[in-house]
């Protein structure tokens, strides 16, 4: 029997989470790493990939705290969501569960994969977030 290739979307990638692993889509050709998962490689147009787990700790590069959310985030406004460089260098958006106040650029972050409340759908990121390290 061929091995079973675990498909390359971002249902597989909730999966992932929910055994507490951040798994990207690694291209085997030009060695880019694509989170959340993506079919075909947006640099090189493989379709070949691997999926290889990645360290769920980072630093902020950018945010920008909502103070007008979507109605199933409203209770928990203001917060902030943010562009997060991980160790390896993939970057990824995402909730940060701080005070905005205590938010800096720069600071580190770690990925918690925990249960969000709200009931969100893709591609709005509903199921981990960032708090400071
Ligand atoms: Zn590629």
């Amino acid at each position: 029997m061929a091995e079973q290739i675990q498909a390359f979307t971002i249902e597989q990638f909730y999966k992932h989470l929910l055994q507490g692993k951040l798994m990207g889509a690694k291209c085997r050709k030009c060695g880019k790493v694509h989170l959340p998962p993506r079919p075909l490689c947006d640099s090189c147009f493989s379709k070949d990939f691997e999926w290889i787990e990645l360290s769920p700790k980072g630093k902020l590069l950018t945010y920008t705290v909502i103070h007008v959310a979507p109605s199933q985030f409203q209770g928990m406004a203001p917060y902030a969501v943010g562009i997060v460089q991980l160790e390896n260098g993939v970057k990824i958006p995402g909730m940060i569960r701080a005070s905005p106040e205590h938010i800096k650029i720069g600071m580190p972050l770690t990925m918690d994969f925990g249960t969000c409340a709200a009931t969100q759908q893709w591609p709005q990121w509903p199921r981990y977030f960032f708090k400071p390290a």
